[in-house]
């Protein structure tokens, strides 16, 4: 499981001419193995920095960060690469020189799994496999990411993160840019290989939809904290404070 404990960020030294900016102030996050935790609050309030600091892109100031036992930030320092770890982007930030296909590949390490996408072939039928799960055919293989939609372009951004198989999936509104219906197929199709590995998942997301269908846990952020955690039920019912009720009701 993952562990977040009093995760505090700071931007700027204050050195220059911007003031210092803490944009986490003490997060304390569990997420149970193979559990999914929905994280939503308003623009700005911190929720791309947090998923960012749980990926290694960014160190956090204070606190620490444990994953399966082991401390991947705070007494320890273990860099992105090296954590077990799924990240897709909120623009799905694909590599625009190579296709599809080697966008999804390069997700593949090709040496682990006990080699076995050593093979072309193998690799290949990997690479399909996981197309089809977010509704992509074969015939997308070879085209270029500014070819696509930006919605065709988050899907393949979340067939290149799982690909790697990581314990943890951190998600940053990867449905956002999808119409209606493909959102729904495509948030079951990622709902399901998740759950069937048993993959830990967070996920940022302004659609309570897909909160109330996706998480058993809500955590809701505001200025840097989080105001309230719970089950998807209790926490739209029963919002802990007014400012969060109101954030909520706008979000619906
Ligand atoms: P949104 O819902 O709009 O994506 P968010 O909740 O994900 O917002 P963040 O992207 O985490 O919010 O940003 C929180 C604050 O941190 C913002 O004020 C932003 O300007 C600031 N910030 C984020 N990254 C950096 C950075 N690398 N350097 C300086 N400030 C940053």
């Amino acid at each position: 499981h993952l562990e977040i404990e009093d995760v505090t960020k700071t931007f700027g030294r204050g050195t220059g001419r911007r003031e210092p900016n803490q944009v986490l102030k003490g997060i304390n996050l569990h997420v149970a193995r193979g559990g999914t935790t929905a994280i939503v609050g308003p623009s700005g309030s911190g929720k791309t920095t947090l998923l960012r600091v749980i990926a290694g892109f960014e160190a956090p100031d204070t606190g620490r960060i444990v994953l399966d036992g082991q401390t991947v930030a705070g007494e320890a320092w273990v860099p992105a690469h090296r954590r077990s770890i799924g990240y897709v982007a909120q623009d799905g930030g694909l590599f625009p020189h190579l296709s599809v296909g080697q966008n999804v590949a390069f997700g593949l390490d090709r040496a682990a799994f006990g080699g076995r996408y050593r093979s072309r072939r193998a690799a290949a039928a990997r690479v399909e496999e996981l197309l089809e799960m977010v509704s992509l055919d074969g015939s997308y293989t070879k085209r270029r990411p500014h070819e696509l939609s930006g919605g065709q372009q988050q899907r393949i951004a979340l067939a290149r993160a799982m690909a790697r198989e990581p314990e943890v999936m951190l998600l940053d509104e990867p449905f956002s840019a999808l119409d209606a219906g493909l959102r729904v197929a495509t948030r079951r199709a990622v709902a399901s290989v998740l759950a069937k590995a048993g993959v830990t998942t967070i996920l940022v997301t302004h659609d309570q939809a897909e909160a109330l269908s996706f998480a058993d846990q809500v955590a809701v952020m505001r200025g840097g904290k989080l105001a309230q955690i719970g089950n998807p039920f209790v926490v739209y019912t029963r919002p802990a404070d007014r400012a969060t009720a109101e954030f909520l009701g706008d979000a619906v």
